[in-house]
């Protein structure tokens, strides 16, 4: 029997938190992985290639700042060049900020919106280029945008409101290639995007977080991961323009 072809994603955003669980979930089962860095940011992309490797896969790190449509077309074009394909983009790169309404600054509200949202529409627009029949996509919106008020965040709920409408679009788009496209929607998941966030409020921040949980602690980045995988692996061949809402039960309640 001939062995499967190996399949290839890249991930935005992969150097911290979600992204590099991606990064580790991929290298489980065998999909090799082009990661994103971002190289204003403190985290080292040296980690993710290790954990990948420890885990058994093959991760190369490529600098790219999502704002830049250059520098997206050339991230994708290396898992053409590194890998000779590409079945999987994840558009997971992401920007959290807070602004009161009546301070917030067009340029804060701009740069927002060119990161969460079109930074999207510009992962899916290079991949779209090269993504094998039967490929998948998928980017990540949150509760934020999803289902949930959040005060101060009129910036990035927008954004992330914005994520699951461009999915759809893209899914019926991309239909006819039989490439899908679906968004995953995060409640309070353990980043250092979402620490930061949360250490705002104090030491307590966190566990006071939790106990609002129905599932009683916030998720961890494996748990977005695995959806995240679940959703472009052949398992999801039959889900398309989906939103899926992973919060421990936050938005039921
Ligand atoms: P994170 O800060 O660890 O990851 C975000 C990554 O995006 C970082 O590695 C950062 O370098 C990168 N990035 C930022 N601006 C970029 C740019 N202009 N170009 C390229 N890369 C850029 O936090 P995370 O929680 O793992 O975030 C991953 C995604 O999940 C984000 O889209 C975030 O908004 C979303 N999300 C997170 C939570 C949560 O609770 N952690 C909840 C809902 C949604």
């Amino acid at each position: 029997s001939k062995a499967k072809p190996q399949r290839v994603a890249i991930v935005t955003g992969a150097a911290s938190g979600i992204g590099q669980a991606l990064a580790v979930a991929y290298a489980q089962i065998g999909v090799a992985v082009v990661g994103g860095y971002f190289p204003g940011d403190p985290h080292d992309p040296a980690e993710t290639e290790r954990a990948v490797r420890e885990a058994g896969g093959e991760c190369v790190m490529h600098a790219v700042n999502v704002t830049s449509a250059d520098e997206v077309e050339a991230f994708a074009q290396v898992a053409v060049d590194r890998f000779g394909r590409l079945d999987y983009a994840v558009a997971n790169a992401g920007l959290l900020r807070q602004a009161a309404l009546t301070e917030m600054r067009d340029e804060q509200w701009l740069e927002m919106l060119d990161v969460d949202l079109s930074g999207v529409m510009r992962t899916f627009r290079a991949a779209a280029r090269h993504i094998e029949d039967h490929g998948a996509m998928v980017a990540i919106s949150s509760i934020a945008g999803g289902v949930y008020g959040w005060e101060q965040h009129a910036h990035y709920s927008a954004a992330k409101a914005g994520v699951p409408g461009l999915c759809r679009a893209v899914a019926m788009e991309l239909a006819p290639r039989g490439v899908r496209c679906n968004a995953v929607i995060p409640g309070l998941i353990e980043t250092p995007q979402s620490l930061d966030a949360v250490n705002s409020l104090g030491p307590e921040g966190l566990r006071e977080a939790a106990r609002a949980i129905p599932l009683q602690r916030v998720g961890r980045p494996s748990e977005i991961a695995t959806l995240i995988r679940f959703l472009t692996s052949d398992d999801a061949s039959y889900i398309t323009g989906q939103s899926i809402i992973a919060d421990g039960g936050l938005t039921v309640r």
